[in-house]
């Protein structure tokens, strides 16, 4: 019996170290940079051989929480002080432009429509400047999530750099327009939930999550300022 226990004691351990030693040869992660899990040493991008100690490695990507899009606690705080001021009939003028925004904003969605993937510009109804109509963020996908280290979204990250610079010497040689747009589309859709798209610019060469924050600010800016107002109006609360 002493050496059915003693045996079967030693196979555990050799499942724990062995545990151990796969974990050991992952990539670990500090913040957003990789690093070797034998001697810390910093990685290159997908490197599957550490450069200062030599041992190999297995690449894994890793996930942070989104930090463009709404979270449920901001949502309810920003949804609640929307109510409030809803009672008021009509709305005040300055929150008019973002009725539609406050009312379809939800955890995850683009927050530069608010989720409902077009915009008013000049009076007429477009797809979203950001998101291009498909109404979650870009940078988590609506999952809150984003990958970081994904070999597929590094690639195609560096490819879009090469594809924007072809299309500018071919937009040079021939006189025709860069058709930037298609490569937004293009370049949103394939980078949505990981974090190149962090990178990812519009036509005028604008970060399009910076745009999207901004107005997003813009938004709840303003519904401070009028609840602010509110409270401090002769029989505001
Ligand atoms: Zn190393
Ligand atoms: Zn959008
Ligand atoms: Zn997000």
């Amino acid at each position: 019996m002493k050496w059915v226990l003693f045996t079967s004691g030693c196979v555990v351990a050799l499942v724990a170290l062995g545990f151990l030693a796969v974990d050991e040869r992952d990539v670990v992660w500090e913040g957003r940079k990789p690093l070797c899990g034998y001697c810390r040493a910093e990685l290159a991008h997908h490197a599957v051989v550490c450069r200062e100690c030599n041992r190999s490695l297995d690449w894994r990507p890793t996930t942070e929480e989104c930090r463009w899009c709404l979270e449920r606690k901001d949502l309810d705080h920003l949804l609640r002080i929307y109510r409030e001021l809803e009672k008021e009939e009509p709305l005040p003028a300055p929150l008019a432009p973002y009725e539609a925004y406050f009312e379809a904003i939800d955890v995850g969605a683009c927050t530069y429509c608010g989720g409902i993937g077009m915009v008013m510009e000049n009076g007429e109804q477009a797809a979203c400047p950001v998101c291009r109509g498909d109404k979650r963020c870009v940078a988590c996908a609506g999952t809150r999530s984003v990958v970081i280290g994904d070999d597929g979204a590094h690639r195609r990250a560096s490819e879009r750099e090469d594809e924007r610079v072809r299309a500018k010497v071919r937009g040079v040689v021939t006189d025709l327009p860069l058709n930037d747009g298609v490569l937004v589309d293009k370049d949103v859709e394939a980078l949505r939930g990981y974090v190149e798209a962090e990178d990812l610019t519009d036509l005028h060469g604008r970060r399009i999550l910076d745009l999207a924050r901004e107005r997003m600010k813009a938004a709840f800016r303003t519904l401070h300022e009028e609840h602010t107002k509110r409270a401090k109006a002769p029989g505001g609360s």
